[in-house]
């Protein structure tokens, strides 16, 4: 469910007309709701009631300060996977100390600033990075908590490029070898064991891959508490959400109307499934989802530039690219388009949705049908608060885009349009090239 709805003939994010934010802020724009991001946290949170339970929010989805200061307000912590991203949750006022830093290669530089922010748990991927975290935290004569990020081995059947969970991806350690590396970390003085991690991809449209990972992994977790005295396990994120039907997602009356046996997963599924695998081990319990909290908070604003009739199809020229929005490109991903302004009288079009960048990757939809629009009106992509900012570029020498937060019937601009002089700020011509 979410805040983005037509009212009258006008597209909204809660009380705010999308085209006023446009107007004023112009595009390509990114748009969150924050009730939709509360509301999501919320009912997350209340679908594993009676477990000892922490969301640390996988700020790699949307980083955005503002955002970052309403989960920390909303009681989140953070799953953060650079020293950069470390910066940010306390630049927002967020709690470091609960939260767990991910991530296949961190730096010397990177852990030293971890131990030294304070963080919950270093989620480690291999055997020589226990090796640097110990030789780091005994420099600065500290303990760092750490947990071993599991692979269980199992298909979460989602794109190739988002699956973290089968041993022939590059994450954790595999759960036969788990025990020898718990020993081996328990050998090393600077090291604190805390937890068991494991993460199995992004965007799981069904429960049953978490509940057969989790089952798994569970008898392990329960030996490593009696062993090691370890007080959490941290399952990951991978929730997925709706892009097919995401504006009409948006409404209660969409869940009711789909079939049982064909419902999308919901966080009520998720915990009712989970929960029960999960209390019996009297752990504190640590979700890290992005995609499920923000995705569908955020738009992207786009002003169509150029309709053009070709001989064999047509052609949408939109001013959003693949820099700005790079999911369709790098993973094949769909994403709604609607026009922000409805009208029921017009004929449909059918026509590829493309950006100007000169890539025939650059393009957002193949063979689209949506209502017929022309130059200078506004579409919005839906379902694009997840890894939509985060991963853009500068391709091509465009800016980052702005970004806009919208709370009932006020709305902030939280990131200003990138200059063509701060693109450029740090490059510049050697003594040796000049006349
Ligand atoms: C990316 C990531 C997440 C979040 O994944 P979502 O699909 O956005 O929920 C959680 N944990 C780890 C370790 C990750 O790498």
């Amino acid at each position: 469910m979410h805040h983005f709805h037509y009212a009258g003939q006008k597209l909204h994010c809660e009380s705010v007309d999308l085209a006023a934010i446009a107007q004023l802020h112009g595009t390509p724009t990114y748009v969150y709701s924050a009730q939709t991001i509360a509301d999501n946290y919320r009912r997350l949170a209340s679908s594993l009631t009676g477990l000892d339970l922490q969301i640390c929010y996988a700020m790699k989805a949307n980083s955005n300060l503002a955002v970052l200061r309403h989960f920390a307000n909303l009681g989140a912590a953070f799953d953060l996977v650079s020293g950069g991203e470390l910066r940010r949750v306390a630049a927002a006022g967020g709690d470091t100390t609960r939260s767990v830093f991910a991530g296949v290669g961190k730096s010397e530089a990177e852990i030293r600033l971890a131990l030294e922010t304070g963080v919950f748990g270093f989620h480690v991927e291999s055997e020589p990075e226990l090796a640097r975290i110990n030789h780091v935290a005994g420099q600065l004569g500290r303990k760092a908590p750490i947990a071993i990020r599991i692979n269980p081995d199992v298909d979460a059947k989602t794109h190739a490029k988002i699956t973290t969970g089968k041993s022939d991806n590059k994450f954790g350690i595999p759960l036969k070898h788990a025990a020898a590396a718990y020993a081996a970390a328990a050998q090393f003085p600077h090291l604190e064991l805390k937890g068991v991690q494991m993460h199995i991809g992004s965007q799981l449209t069904s429960v049953t891959p978490f509940a057969e990972a989790v089952a798994k992994v569970v008898p392990f977790v329960a030996e490593l508490k009696k062993l090691y005295g370890i007080t959490y396990f941290s399952i990951g994120g991978g929730i997925g959400i709706i892009y097919q039907d995401a504006l009409a997602s948006g409404s209660q009356a969409w869940w009711d109307a789909q079939p049982e046996a064909e419902r999308p997963l919901t966080p009520e599924a998720y915990g009712a499934a989970l929960t029960p695998l999960l209390a019996p081990l009297g752990l504190k319990i640590l979700l890290e989802p992005g995609r499920f909290l923000v995705g569908n908070a955020g738009i992207l604003l786009s002003r169509v530039e150029y309709l053009k009739r070709g001989a064999a199809k047509n052609f949408l020229v939109v001013d959003a690219a693949m820099n700005d929005l790079v999911r369709p490109a790098m993973y094949e991903a769909y994403h709604e388009i609607v026009p922000l302004t409805r009208d029921t009288t017009r004929a449909a079009l059918k026509a590829d949705i493309v950006g100007p960048i000169c890539e025939s990757g650059d393009c957002f939809a193949k063979d689209r049908t949506l209502q017929a629009v022309g130059e200078g009106e506004l579409i919005a992509f839906m379902s694009a608060g997840a890894y939509g900012y985060t991963m853009a570029s500068r391709y091509n020498t465009r800016g980052q885009v702005a970004e806009v937060l919208v709370s009932g019937s006020r709305f902030e601009l939280v990131n200003v349009r990138e200059s063509f002089e701060t693109m450029v700020a740090g490059e510049k011509i050697p003594g040796f090239l000049k006349i």
